[in-house]
């Protein structure tokens, strides 16, 4: 492991991996499934430590913490499915290229390039590395500097169980990232906010490397009058306020039905005490802000619409009460931005139509959720919006699916990842057609006479 390493330490250990890479021992299926156990094992005996750096940086309760772990289930997933994953895919070929065979083969691009970010610092770095070392690429890790503790022992954890010609990971902030970014890699998998987004496709550009970017934005939660109240109301809030909403796909802000805007406000207040308690800040299962620049983000916040419920703040622990928001206006500074921390703004509106135009007027989402029992409303929410995912009548649960591509669209991202789609991510399709010497069709070759009506009739036929 390097610690803010100069440029040439990264391009030293970038040659590295291409040195292994070239000798095709990541080619092998054998061996990936072996790294993947691997990477299984060192994380199921070091699932203590991960949870402990995971709550010392969040303060994220126990069960939470142990999200990240759940990683695991990825590992699982491709573990089942790999040795599909890797067949070449039969594809048909048309008459005029007989005889012959064609075929999509995935193959490994190479030395790959991994970003974080601090909010969910392990699993967010470990989930696309699976998909990496499934596809049989080499990999760099650059975790968030903003998560010490758990850079720190995934540091630890691939260091130990990985050669660093393979696998390795780079701890460092800004500037290490920005070292990184000037070198060549084949493909580049950042994790993070809309505007280092721009900053890692400028740098990637460079290069012509392709990138994932799985970013933020402002996901809506649309609520219809027809509804299990309290279901729905539970689900927002454990949405919302798991690890204090710094999660990119939390419910951003609440659009709602105005028949029934009071009961869910009064629903979701219940469900808050219940999870939490009288005085979240004494729960042992409510996060706190990451840091203090974030933490006095937040504060000024609370400043719009008025608070319905929370509201207070202890700067000396980070904390910020799990707070709704009423009245507040499209225009205010909390529906500016993406929150990502524990206020949910509640607007309202008469007509879903209304609700749609206005959701169409932002950015497109990361998620987007629905809350109705109405499926002809459902259906219309789904054609109507964009986003990068959808949820109906839950929140968050659909990036818990290994078999639900993940991802954005527009500004909350581009490529997606998770199961399969993750294999697909770092890996090249190449097309593959395979001729025979049976004999050679002539219908192509000069001199043309004769055979331009053999084409037209290629083209004209129905
Ligand atoms: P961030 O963009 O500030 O940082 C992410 C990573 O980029 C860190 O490793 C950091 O060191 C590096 N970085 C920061 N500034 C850089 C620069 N100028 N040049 C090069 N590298 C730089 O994001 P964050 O604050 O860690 O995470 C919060 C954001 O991430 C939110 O917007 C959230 O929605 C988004 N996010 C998205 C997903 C997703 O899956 N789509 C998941 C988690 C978080």
């Amino acid at each position: 492991m390097l610690a803010q390493p100069i440029a040439s330490e990264a391009s030293q250990l970038i040659q590295q991996q291409r040195r292994f890479f070239s000798t095709g021992q990541t080619q092998s299926v054998s061996f990936r499934l072996q790294q993947l156990k691997h990477l299984k094992a060192a994380i199921v005996d070091n699932q203590a430590a991960i949870a402990g750096a995971v709550r010392a940086d969040l303060g994220r309760p126990e069960f939470e913490a142990y999200f990240e772990i759940s990683v695991v289930r990825e590992i699982d997933y491709a573990l089942k499915h790999l040795q599909a994953w890797v067949k070449p895919k039969r594809v048909a070929v048309p008459v005029e290229q007989f005889p012959s065979s064609a075929h999509i083969y995935p193959e490994p691009l190479g030395v790959v390039l991994i970003i974080g970010p601090w909010n969910y610092p392990f699993q967010l770095v470990i989930a696309p590395l699976i998909g990496a070392i499934a596809a049989g690429n080499c990999a760099i890790l650059k975790p968030s500097e903003l998560a010490p503790h758990t850079s720190a022992v995934l540091a630890d954890i691939i260091r130990q169980h990985f050669d660093p010609s393979y696998i390795a990971v780079v701890e460092g902030g800004v500037e290490t990232s920005q070292q990184l970014l000037a070198e060549k890699f084949d493909h580049i998998f950042f994790t993070g906010g809309t505007a280092v987004g721009k900053i890692v496709m400028a740098a990637a550009a460079q290069h012509l490397t392709p990138v994932t970017l799985e970013l933020g934005g402002k996901s809506p939660c649309i609520v219809d009058a027809d509804i299990h109240l309290e279901y729905a109301a539970r689900r927002i809030t454990w949405g919302k306020f798991i690890n204090a909403g710094q999660t990119c796909i939390a419910p951003d802000y609440l659009l709602v039905d105005r028949r029934i805007k009071d009961d869910l406000l009064a629903a979701i207040k219940r469900c808050i005490r219940e999870f939490y308690g009288d005085e979240p800040a004494h729960s042992p299962d409510y996060a706190r802000i990451i840091n203090q620049h974030h933490f006095s983000r937040l504060v000024e916040l609370l400043q719009t619409g008025r608070i319905f419920t929370g509201g207070t703040a202890k700067p000396e622990e980070n904390y910020i009460a799990p707070t709704l928001l009423d009245q507040v206006n499209w225009d205010d500074p909390v529906m500016q931005a993406e929150i990502f921390g524990p206020i949910l703004p509640v607007l309202e509106y008469d007509h879903l139509d209304e609700a749609i135009v206005r959701v169409n007027e932002q950015p497109k989402p990361l998620a987007l959720y629905f809350f109705s029992r109405n499926q002809q409303k459902q259906a219309q929410v789904l054609r109507q919006t964009s986003s990068g995912t959808a949820c109906i009548n839950d929140t968050v649960m659909q990036v818990t699916m290994a078999t639900l591509p993940f991802g954005g669209v527009g500004p909350s991202g581009m490529g997606r990842y998770h199961g399969k789609a993750s294999f697909d991510t770092f890996s090249h399709q190449k097309s593959v057609l395979r001729k025979s010497f049976l004999f050679d069709l002539n219908w192509r070759y000069a001199p043309y006479a004769n055979k331009l009506k053999l084409l037209k009739s290629m083209i004209n036929r129905n």
